[in-house]
């Protein structure tokens, strides 16, 4: 029977099936989603819910964006895979933007943020052969073996040492000990300008500046993980313009291809021709259906007016949040969390009492990500759902 024409599993029938069929590498809610639209998301029933997490900052323009639904099926209709050994114009096209709107380098395509990363640790090596790698403490770049061993996590680490050698721990906000950590014999420093995975910390500006210093005088190289943090998620198109300073090598992937699976490591023009011919590869990778993709996500996000809206409802947000009397707010733009006694229990109350979809990130904060494209009033209809769900009058 076609999917469409099938009776939609209940959530009884779907969780007899992971049980039975996948991996349990993760923790779902008893939800299921089936159709969504703009900031909406329905489940089989044709129940609606406010979604502010926008699978992760994915879902960058809303779901079911019109241009992004009319980008991905006239390319699908016409060529969806090639191969690297092949040029495709919208891989090509897609680099130029990129790159012309970030660090004046070159790109590399590939499928995820986690390789976004391992493609900046192998060109950091290939900078600075045998060069060891800074990471800050809380930081998360992945789940890859290169990506793990960048994440100081001990539950995530642990079972699958041993890790990649060669990363050294620093505290995220302690310039002096940043300072010491960077010598000759550092190939790259790594920083989230924004920590997501760990609560969503902005790391301060005189880190940054300090980071970026040491990197100039070291040589070695300053890598920014914008790929939760970036494509106009803090209302700049990546997090770093606020801080007045760049780094030398970025890597994006989640909002960027609003939906597909499309990350990219982005250098300066210095570094772009740092890797040879045959040194990094992948099949899939900047193939043209999400390549269209990411072209039509940046049609909408890289404009002034809506990335100043993206910051305008970043602090319609962030205001109404403290108007809870909720404590610890904190983030920038889109991009915000705050304390709470039991968030997991929080969070899943709101799914399922309110249908307010949120996301915590650790026993005691709550993260919301929503849409770029959420509404003012759909910010304060989910400030009024949020409100019930801690019993706010
Ligand atoms: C999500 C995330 C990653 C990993 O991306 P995947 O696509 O899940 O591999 C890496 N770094 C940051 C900052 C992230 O938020």
């Amino acid at each position: 029977m076609p999917v469409s024409t099938r009776a939609a599993a209940s959530i009884a029938e779907l969780e007899a099936l992971e049980r039975d069929h996948l991996m349990p590498t993760y923790a779902r809610l008893p939800v299921a989603f089936v159709r969504g639209e703009g900031a909406w998301l329905h489940d089989p029933e044709g129940n609606a819910y406010l979604d502010f997490l926008a699978g992760v900052s994915v879902s960058q323009i809303g779901h079911s964006h019109p241009a992004l639904v009319e980008a991905v099926q006239d390319q699908a209709a016409r060529l969806l895979h090639v191969s690297n050994l092949f040029y495709n114009e919208p891989g090509v096209r897609l680099a130029q933007r990129l790159t012309e709107r970030s660090l004046g380098g070159k790109a590399f395509f590939c499928n995820s943020g986690a390789e976004a990363n391992e493609c900046a640790i192998k060109l950091a090596r290939r900078h600075r052969p045998r060069g060891e790698i800074v990471v800050l403490e809380h930081a998360f770049h992945g789940r890859t073996l290169g990506a793990l061993s960048a994440t100081p996590h001990l539950a995530k680490q642990e079972p699958f040492e041993p890790l990649v050698p060669g990363f050294r721990v620093v505290a995220r906000d302690d310039p002096g000990a940043l300072a010491g950590a960077v010598g000759e014999e550092t190939a790259a420093v790594f920083v989230e300008p924004i920590q997501g995975e760990s609560g969503i910390h902005p790391i301060s500006f005189e880190v940054l500046h300090t980071a970026r210093k040491a990197c100039d005088r070291t040589g070695a190289l300053l890598v920014f993980d914008e790929i939760q943090c970036g494509m106009g998620r803090t209302g700049t198109l990546w997090a770093y313009e606020g801080a007045g300073i760049r780094p030398d090598v970025m890597t994006v992937a989640k909002g960027l291809g609003g939906g597909l699976p499309i990350g990219a490591c982005l250098t300066t023009a210095e570094l772009a021709d740092v890797f040879r011919s045959g040194d990094h590869g992948s099949t899939f990778a900047g193939g043209p259906l999400v390549a269209a993709a990411a072209s039509a996500v940046l049609d909408v996000v890289d404009d002034e007016g809506f990335l100043g809206e993206v910051a305008a409802k970043g602090e319609r947000l962030a205001a109404g949040l403290r108007g809870l009397g909720l404590s610890a707010v904190r983030g920038r733009g889109l991009m915000l969390a705050f304390a709470a006694a039991d968030a997991p229990e929080l969070v899943r109350r709101a799914l399922l009492e309110h249908r307010l979809v949120l996301s915590a990130t650790g026993p005691d904060s709550v993260r919301l990500l929503p849409p770029l494209t959420v509404t003012a009033e759909e910010i304060d209809e989910a400030l009024e759902r949020l409100g019930a769900v801690l019993g706010r009058p």
